[in-house]
């Protein structure tokens, strides 16, 4: 059974296998190019995802798409002008979101086994929701026009707030003291909003309508609540993944507005450490950050970057430098293709908190272990055939069916010049790229 670390009860926690595992992860904000660090936590997603099926496990895996927000909509009118609409927001995103899912396949995450979810798809969905929070007497509609969450209800009710972050967290802390914004308009200060009225100055025509909450869009963390309710229809979640800058206060506050739904809201939680660079977090804000297209202009590949964490366990931070990136790129480059069982040691490590390195290190004296747990855990060569053998195994397919057995023999030849092994299997033919040690 794998084990894994779940980041509210802060212990290793077993996952029970069961009809449906599922497993939802917040996604991009679709405003940019995503970065090498936000893939890091799309990476552990995947290898996380490839660990449950490998393990027997069914898992729906639902990821949503912010394409509303402050970014989105300052971008999209820094494009269309302050006269932009919604369909302007919707083309912007549409945009990063096609360039993030080709990201993703460069990484080889399994993107086509995901539902993907377009905030801007859901919002009569994300209206009710709130309506159903007001009616619940969790959200108020304030004198600014917005209507926020109260955690003082919420707290009275549930008395968990924060958790997530710390048993102690709201301790010393007076709820309506925190934040020194707004403070007239909300019922206390640490209260966040659902839905933001629309003002014109900064957000053009960019607002949807509603009887109860007027013209606004909504707030930043409703859209997983509601998403993780349309992906999973109403169950509660299983395993939520994200960075560990999601902790708080999004996570925190979409289980604070889920669970007077539901409880619990997910029943474990994934965080994973952020990629560094020069000691601090890689992010757009601090423009230390780079793409899979700077990758590639440097002659890496996505799996390359694959392989680089693979190297570090998820809980702890990983510094990115060109140097490990190509010394892992170098070790890949020595390693094979793909197969469909792993030996024992291996897969234990992988049950326990998804430890890779462990994993790696004990397959490591074995070229043949290696592939398997490499066939697992999506990392094999088989996206770098080169066309030219990709050709060449064409056309002694056709030979083999056509009975040219002289043919095929020569063409297997020609193949093993270019550093390839090929192997008839009952799914066809299979390459091994040689080992050159
Ligand atoms: P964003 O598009 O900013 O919402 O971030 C998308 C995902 O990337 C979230 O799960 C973040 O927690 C994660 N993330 C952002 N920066 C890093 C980083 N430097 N290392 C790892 N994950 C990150
Ligand atoms: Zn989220």
């Amino acid at each position: 059974m794998l084990k894994l670390y779940d980041t509210l009860s802060k212990s290793l926690k077993d996952i029970p296998n069961k009809d449906r595992l599922n497993l939802y992860t917040c996604g991009p904000t679709v405003y940019n190019y995503a970065h090498i660090g936000n893939l890091r936590s799309y990476i552990l997603a995947d290898l996380l995802y490839r660990t449950l099926k490998f393990d027997g496990y069914h898992p729906k895996w639902v990821m949503n798409i912010t394409d509303i927000d402050d970014k989105t909509i300052k971008g999209t009118i820094a494009k269309y002008g302050s006269g932009a609409t919604v369909e302007n927001l919707r083309e912007y995103t549409k945009f990063y979101l096609d360039a993030f899912l080709q990201d993703l396949g460069e990484v080889n995450v399994s993107k086509d086994e995901i539902t993907f979810i377009r905030v801007t798809d859901v919002i009569p969905q994300i209206q009710e929701f709130i309506v159903e929070l007001i009616n619940k007497g969790y959200a108020y509609k304030a004198e600014d026009g917005s209507t926020y969450f109260s955690i003082d209800k919420y707290q009275k009710d549930f008395g968990d707030y924060g958790e997530l972050v710390g048993h102690k967290f709201l301790e010393g802390k007076k709820v309506g003291a925190r934040v020194a914004v707004d403070e007239y308009e909300k019922d206390n200060l640490s209260d966040f909003a659902l839905w933001k009225a629309h003002d014109s100055a900064t957000d053009a025509g960019i607002f949807w309508d509603h009887p109860v909450l007027g013209k606004g869009r909504p707030g930043w963390h409703i859209e997983c609540s509601v998403i993780n309710k349309i992906g999973f229809n109403g169950e509660p979640t299983d395993i939520h993944t994200g960075g560990v800058d999601l902790i708080f206060p999004h996570h925190t506050n979409e289980i604070a507005q889920s669970q007077p739904f539901y409880k619990p809201f997910s029943k474990a939680w994934c965080h994973c450490e952020h990629l560094l660079v020069d000691g601090q977090r890689m992010g757009k804000r601090f423009n230390n950050f780079y793409t899979v297209k700077d990758l590639r202009g440097k002659g890496f590949s996505g799996l390359d970057l694959r392989y680089l964490y693979l190297n570090a366990h998820y809980r702890v931070q990983q510094n990115f430098t060109w140097e490990n990136l190509l010394a892992a790129k170098t070790a890949r480059e020595r390693l094979n293709a793909v197969s469909e069982s792993v030996p024992d040691g291996a897969a234990k490590a992988l049950d326990d908190d998804l430890n890779f390195p462990r994993a790696l290190a004990s397959a490591a004296e074995n070229q043949d272990v290696l592939d398997k747990v490499f066939g697992v855990l999506g990392n094999g060569l088989e996206q770098d055939v080169p066309d030219s053998i990709t050709i060449l195994l064409g056309q002694r397919q056709q030979a083999k069916t056509g009975k040219d057995f002289s043919k095929s023999d020569e063409l297997r030849k020609q193949i093993e010049e270019l550093g390839y092994e090929v192997m008839d299997t009952a799914e066809g033919q299979k390459v091994k790229k040689k080992l050159q040690i």
